[in-house]
């Protein structure tokens, strides 16, 4: 088994499609990687005049892959980060600040 550890950065905003708070991009950093081993199930393969060894992952569907060959993703922290309205001025709710400035997320917070 392979293990990605990530650290995930949520972006969200409110617009004139949707005024809840929602996310539009998330940027994921990988920190860390775990390798658990080769291989435990190789695929023999008859390629031109020889046979090779190949790692399930390449073939096996995911439910099919030995334990080595699995990805699996740990998200070690999540941040976020709430951009205000992006939209017209003159659709802005009056809920919502002018000022734009970045702030915690509502939506992150009321998880909370
Ligand atoms: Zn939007
Ligand atoms: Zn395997």
């Amino acid at each position: 088994m392979t293990t990605f550890i990530v650290d995930e950065h949520h972006v969200f905003h409110s617009c004139p499609a949707n005024l809840t708070p929602h996310v539009i991009t998330i940027h994921r950093r990988i920190v860390d990687t775990v390798h658990t081993g080769r291989c435990l199930a190789p695929f023999s393969i008859e390629q031109a005049d020889r046979i090779v060894t190949a790692d399930c992952r390449r073939y096996a569907p995911f439910d099919d892959q030995c334990r080595n060959c699995r990805h699996v993703i740990n998200v070690r922290t999540v941040t976020s980060e709430f951009r205000g309205w992006e939209g017209p001025e003159n659709t802005r709710p009056d809920n919502i600040p002018a000022d734009n400035t970045p702030t915690q997320c509502p939506a992150s917070r009321d998880a909370e």
